[in-house]
C-alpha cells in the first residue's frame, strides 16, 4: 500500500459548496430557527464526553508514556454532573440538535452513565421526537451494560475495534485486553436490540494487515464496519502522515477481495463515506478526515467532561459553559451563549491542514471525545 502524498497537506483553496448542507433541508420543523454558522453549517449533532478517563491506553490515542500514573485527570468535582449534562443537552435540543453521542474517555467507566441515558431520553424536543442517542465505547464493559443501556433509552452503539488478532489488539490497547471480550460486548449489544457500528482506526504498520480479516468478520453480520484514517488529533500520539492509510487505499484493498460500489445517497453531514459490497453482504464506511476532509458538512459540536464546548475536533480552545451553569445562568442566557458561539463559527481545520498546523497544540481526543 502506498502512503498518501505529502501535497495533500499543502494549503489549497477549498470549494466545498457541493458538500455543504442546505440549512432549509435540515431545518427543524415547527421548532426554533436552527443554529447556522458563517459557512451555512447547521448545528445538529452534539458529542458529550462524560469522562476524560479510559481503561485502555491505545497507542494512537492515550499513549502510556503520557497518560501514566502521574497524569492529572479531571477531579470529580470538575466534571459536569449528570443533571448538568442533561440540562445543557435539553437546551441544545431546543436549538435543533437531534443526535447526541455519549463518549469520552471511556463513557462506560463513568459511574451511572445509564442514568444519564435515561435523563437524555426523557428530553422534550421541539418536534416531540426523542433525541437519537448514540454511544461510542471501546466495548470492554459492554457485555455487562448493554441491556441496561438499551432499557434506559439508548438508540445505538459504536464499538471501537482495531484488530481481531488478539495479539495485535492487546498491543494496540496496551493494557493487554483480550479481543474476545469486546466481541462479546458487540454480541450483547445486538442481543439487547441496539444497532451496532464498529470503528477501526487504521495505522500503518500497526494494524493495516487487519483490514481484510475485519471486513470478512463483519460482512453479512448486520453491523456496519467503518475504517477511520489515523488523525492528527491532540499532540501526544506522535502523529506522522506516513502512518496514515488513506481511505482510497482501504477501499481499493477491500474491493480487490470483495468488490464494492459507492452508496449513492450520502448524507451531507455524514462523517463516513459509504460503500456497499456488490455481493449483497452489507456495507462499510470510511472516515477520511485526512485525505478527503468533510468540514463543509460539519454539523457537530463537542462538550468536554468539564463543560467546555468545542466546535472542531482539532481546536485548541473551547468555550466554558460550566461557569455560567454553576453561577446560575438562566436557560435564556445559555441559549444566547450557544447561539453566539455557533453563529460565529469559522473553523474548517481539516480543509486547511498543513504540516505546520498538524504540529500545533490541539485538544486531546480522550478529553474532548471521539
Ligand atoms: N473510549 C471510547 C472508544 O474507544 O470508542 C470513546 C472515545 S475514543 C477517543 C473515540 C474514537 O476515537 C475511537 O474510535 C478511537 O479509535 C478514535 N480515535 C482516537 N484517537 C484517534 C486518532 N488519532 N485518529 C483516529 N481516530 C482516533
Amino acid at each position: 500500500m502506498a502512503s498518501p502524498t505529502r501535497s495533500r497537506l499543502t494549503e489549497v483553496p477549498v470549494t466545498w459548496s457541493s458538500s455543504r448542507p442546505d440549512p432549509f433541508a435540515l431545518s427543524v420543523e415547527d421548532g426554533p430557527a436552527p443554529l447556522v454558522d458563517t459557512y451555512g453549517r447547521v448545528h445538529r449533532d452534539l458529542r458529550i464526553s462524560v469522562t476524560d478517563r479510559c481503561n485502555f491506553r491505545c497507542v494512537y490515542c492515550m499513549p502510556k508514556e503520557v497518560f501514566g500514573r502521574d497524569y492529572a485527570f479531571l477531579e470529580r468535582r470538575e466534571l459536569l454532573t449528570l443533571e448538568e449534562l442533561a440540562r445543557v443537552v435539553g437546551i441544545f435540543a431546543g436549538l435543533g440538535v437531534r443526535t447526541v453521542r455519549i463518549t469520552g474517555g471511556e463513557p462506560l467507566v463513568r459511574r451511572n452513565v445509564e442514568h444519564l441515558v435515561e435523563l437524555l431520553a426523557a428530553i422534550d424536543t421541539p418536534d416531540q421526537e426523542p433525541l437519537e442517542l448514540a454511544l461510542t465505547t471501546n466495548g470492554s464493559l459492554l457485555a455487562q451494560k448493554a441491556e441496561t443501556l438499551a432499557a434506559a433509552g439508548l438508540s445505538r452503539v459504536t464499538v471501537s475495534l482495531d484488530s481481531l488478532d488478539d495479539e495485535s489488539f492487546r498491543a494496540m490497547n496496551d493494557v493487554d485486553f483480550p479481543v474476545q471480550r469486546v466481541l462479546e460486548g458487540i454480541d450483547a449489544a445486538a442481543a439487547a436490540g441496539l444497532p451496532v457500528k464498529v470503528n477501526a482506526v487504521v495505522k500503518r504498520g500497526a494494524n493495516d494487515a487487519d483490514l481484510l480479516p475485519l471486513a470478512e468478520h463483519f460482512r453479512g453480520s448486520g453491523h456496519v464496519l467503518r475504517f477511520i484514517e489515523y488523525m492528527d488529533v491532540g499532540v501526544t500520539n506522535g502523529w506522522r502522515l506516513e502512518d496514515v492509510v488513506s481511505a482510497d487505499e482501504i477501499v481499493r484493498h477491500i474491493s480487490e477481495r470483495w468488490p464494492l460500489e459507492p452508496v449513492a445517497s450520502q448524507r451531507p453531514d455524514a462523517t463516513a463515506r459509504r460503500w456497499r459490497y456488490l455481493d449483497g453482504a452489507g456495507e462499510i464506511g470510511v472516515v477520511a478526515s485526512i485525505t478527503q476532509p468533510f468540514c463543509g458538512g460539519c454539523s457537530r459540536a463537542r462538550l468536554s467532561a468539564e463543560g467546555r464546548l468545542y466546535t472542531c475536533l482539532f481546536a485548541a480552545r473551547g468555550h466554558d459553559l460550566r461557569a455560567p451553569l454553576r453561577l446560575g445562568a438562566s436557560d435564556e442566557e445559555l441559549v444566547e451563549q450557544l447561539r453566539s458561539i455557533w453563529t460565529r463559527r469559522t473553523d474548517r481545520y481539516s480543509e486547511l491542514r498543513t504540516e505546520e498546523t498538524a504540529a500545533l497544540p490541539k485538544v486531546e481526543m480522550s478529553y474532548i471525545g471521539g
